[in-house]
């Protein structure tokens, strides 16, 4: 089993240290998305004093040439905190701070998708927009083997696995224990958790949260989630489709209501949600993944609980849909629906702002398919 070194370091050595008192001080952890807009970077600080609110911590900078931010000739970047959480890592009253990047001219930076969704969801505000997101991620050895997985073939065929039991069914559920109580300290609002179909691939929820906060929290939640795998030495991908073949791709199902969908008669906004979001596919399609549809086209092939691409379905308890209404919400008619299309890796913030466009603020249009990241993101800094 390949476990990273740092993991097998001696943590009673360790613990020993982490022990001493810090005294007045608090150490606080800056996170920021980087180039790729899928990776996290952080870089900590001490404060004197424990910041109660985000007007207590000060901006601060990073080095963009090392980040794909930026070239190397106006490389300082900006990084404006947003939102604080507790420290799962380091304990009270150390603090996780999720930070926007800016640019040295305090425009957005390229992968900063937040500002624009924050500007969306203030002009909705009324509505009230929940989402909840369904994190899947898969488990990897840092040789990029799936973790458990015999090293050479492959484990038994899907079916025992899916919210499985017992030492030939799961593999690595102590990092998603680890995962889970540290997302509760933190104050993340993580709601349930589960195994997947595919061996070693996990899944946890987050929500439901209000407009901006459904990517903060997202956000913050995978934090923690790469910070417990580097401690336990093991990788967490959100690859869309890890492993081809007959294996179970990765998604990030987005779960959306509002004032009216949660009301009494709520299905019939349902219904006219699915009816906008049918008329604009290959928009959302291009949100749904950093770049821009790529890496979903290897995940939404139809099969494997997945609508095809190329197609916008929807139906009741329907898994292989791109649009599902949960039974119990064609039930009550009322509730929430499912929009079942954003990869892994999707940028929250892009698939959230992409449905209230659609949903509440009656845009429409599908533009011709484009897309590399590049084109993408250069796309959404002109539109600034
Ligand atoms: P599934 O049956 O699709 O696997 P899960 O239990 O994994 O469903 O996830 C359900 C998600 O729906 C959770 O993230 C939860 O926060 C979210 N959710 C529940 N109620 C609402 C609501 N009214 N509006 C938006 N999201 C909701
Ligand atoms: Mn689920
Ligand atoms: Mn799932
Ligand atoms: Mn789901």
């Amino acid at each position: 089993m390949s476990v990273s070194h740092s993991s097998k370091l001696n943590k009673v050595v360790r613990d020993q240290y982490m022990k001493l008192p810090l005294g007045d001080k608090v150490l606080v952890t800056y996170i920021w998305i980087d180039g790729t807009g899928e990776g996290l970077r952080c870089k900590t600080r001490t404060l004197s004093q424990e910041p109660k609110t985000i007007e207590d911590l000060p901006e601060w900078n990073f080095d963009g040439s090392s980040t794909g931010q930026s070239e190397g000739s106006n490389s300082d970047m900006f990084l404006i905190p947003v939102k604080i959480f507790r420290d799962p890592f380091t304990l009270d009253p150390n603090k996780l701070v999720l930070c926007e990047v800016l640019k040295y001219n305090r425009k957005r930076a390229e992968t900063n998708l937040r500002s624009r969704c924050k500007v969306i969801m203030d002009m909705v505000k009324e509505s009230q927009p929940w989402f909840g997101m369904e994190q899947e991620y898969t488990l990897l050895g840092v040789d990029g083997h799936p973790y458990g997985w015999p090293k050479n073939g492959f484990p038994g065929p899907q079916g025992p696995y899916y919210c499985g039991v017992g030492a030939d069914k799961v593999y690595g559920r102590d990092i998603v224990e680890t995962h889970y109580r540290a997302c509760i300290y933190a104050g993340v609002e993580i709601c349930g958790t589960n195994a997947e179909v595919m061996p070693s691939q996990w899944e946890f929820q987050v929500g439901p949260c209000e407009g901006i906060e459904m990517g903060d929290h997202l956000w913050m939640a995978r934090y923690i989630l790469h910070r417990v795998c580097e401690d336990f030495g093991v990788i967490a991908t959100l690859d869309p489709k890890p492993i081809t073949g007959n294996w179970n791709g990765a998604g990030c199902h987005t779960n959306v209501s509002t004032k009216e969908t949660r009301q009494k008669g709520g299905i019939k906004f349902i219904e006219a949600a699915i009816d906008k979001l049918s008329k604009r596919h290959k928009y959302h399609i291009r949100m749904y993944d950093p770049r821009g549809g790529q890496d979903n086209s290897r995940r939404l092939t139809g099969q494997h609980e997945t609508s095809n691409i190329f197609e916008f379905s929807a139906g009741i308890a329907n898994r292989g849909a791109s649009i599902r209404i949960p039974r119990q919400v064609g039930q009550d008619g009322c509730g929430y629906f499912e929009d079942r299309r954003p990869s892994a890796n999707c940028d929250p913030y892009a698939v959230t702002e992409a449905i209230v466009r659609t949903v509440l603020l009656n845009e429409s249009g599908d533009e011709p398919e484009v897309y590399s990241n590049e084109e993408r993101l250069q796309k959404a800094a002109d539109e600034d």
